[in-house]
């Protein structure tokens, strides 16, 4: 099959809309990344969505549709869950509500609750619109590479398995959406994104994170949301995360730099760019702005796939504080890095007392 990047016009994407309509998959903008689109009805679309991705068959999927109204017929809505779409969709929330028969048990893990997701990009919304069935898309990535946030990621992992992706540019948010479970006691943030702990309890009383966020499962836990029992993110070469005071976090990622270069491997430093003069002479590459972190959600995924490309071995990275959308970037850091974290000051410190 050919895969065409089309421009979002109105015609392109009644193109894309027929397509879904006829059980095709379609490659989507949203405003967190890229999703790869099939009628969530469609059992046939389903299972070519879990193949073109190599998804596991246990990890379900998130169903997008353009309006509340829609979302009504495929699970039941909570007065909470629906004071929470009023406040935050269309947006980067996805909700997990007690599911009607309507979903195929391929779309959900043959789960009770789906996952239930209004997106705000204008391209989505009219896509969903014009193809008036909802549309199950998960992350259009090949199942464990970093999630795609421009059409050509999309292109470089999933050409030849599906005939259209529309070019709605680079995602704004670059994460994935926040996962929020309305089926427990408390809700309950299965994965952080775009709309914080922070954002929520401006509408909840409580909100809860899953323990999971920021720590590996441990042997024989069950995950709560599938997804985060899989390997996620992972560029080829080792990343480490390094946490600590700056000047010691600096010498660190500097050191371990020089070291790996010293015996003939590629290395590279990943620094927020305020931090970049601190690094000259080294091979270092800016993760965004550590007083805007919304720049480093915007990028993560990109420079996470540049290294790939780029085939380097050892890389080190600044950490930022996990509060507010800097637990979705931990998030995200910590399963790329398989939750290798170094302290500086321990080590540091541990030098200079030898000394
Ligand atoms: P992605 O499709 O790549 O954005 O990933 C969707 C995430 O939502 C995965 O981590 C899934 O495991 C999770 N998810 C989707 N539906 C459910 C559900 N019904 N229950 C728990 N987790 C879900
Ligand atoms: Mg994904």
């Amino acid at each position: 099959m050919n895969t065409k990047i089309l421009t979002p016009t109105d015609e392109n994407i009644w193109l894309a809309a027929q397509t879904l309509r006829e059980g095709g998959l379609v490659g989507m903008p949203t405003e967190t990344v890229y999703g790869l689109g099939g009628d969530a009805l469609n059992e046939e679309a389903i299972r070519a969505i879990f193949a073109a991705k190599a998804r596991p068959a246990d990890n379900p999927l998130i169903i997008h549709v353009p309006s509340i109204q829609a979302a009504e017929g495929l699970c039941e809505i909570s007065d909470v869950s629906r004071r929470l779409m009023c406040a935050f969709c269309p947006g980067p929330l996805t909700l997990l509500m007690p599911k009607k028969p309507i979903i195929p048990a391929v779309a959900n893990a043959g789960l009770d609750s789906v996952a239930i997701r209004i997106p705000s990009h204008p391209v989505a919304l009219q896509l969903l619109e014009m193809s008036g069935v909802p549309v199950a898309a998960p992350s259009a990535n090949t199942s464990g590479k970093p999630s795609p946030t421009t059409a050509m990621h999309v292109y470089h992992d999933l050409y030849g398995k599906l005939p259209i992706i529309l070019d709605g540019g680079a995602c704004q948010v670059g994460l994935e959406s926040t996962v929020l479970d309305m089926t427990a006691e408390v809700p309950t943030v299965l994965r952080p994104g775009g709309i914080t702990p922070e954002l929520l309890l401006t509408v909840l009383p409580e909100v809860r994170v899953s323990d999971s966020v920021l720590r590996p499962l441990k042997e024989g836990e069950k995950a709560l949301s599938p997804g985060m029992r899989y390997r996620h993110y992972a560029p080829s070469g080792q990343l480490t995360l390094v946490k600590g005071e700056q000047s010691n976090v600096e010498h660190l990622c500097k050191k371990m730099y020089q070291d790996t270069v010293n015996v003939g491997r590629s290395a590279r430093i990943l620094a927020f760019e305020e931090h970049l003069p601190a690094y000259e002479g080294q091979s270092v590459l800016s993760i965004g702005s550590l007083s805007r972190p919304e720049t480093i959600a915007h990028k993560l995924f990109a420079v996470l796939r540049q290294i790939d490309d780029e085939k380097i071995d050892i890389l080190t990275c600044e950490i930022l504080p996990a509060e507010g959308i800097g637990l979705a970037i931990m998030n995200r850091l910590s399963r790329a890095a398989a939750f290798h974290v170094i302290d500086a000051d321990a080590i540091v410190g541990f030098v200079d007392t030898r000394r």
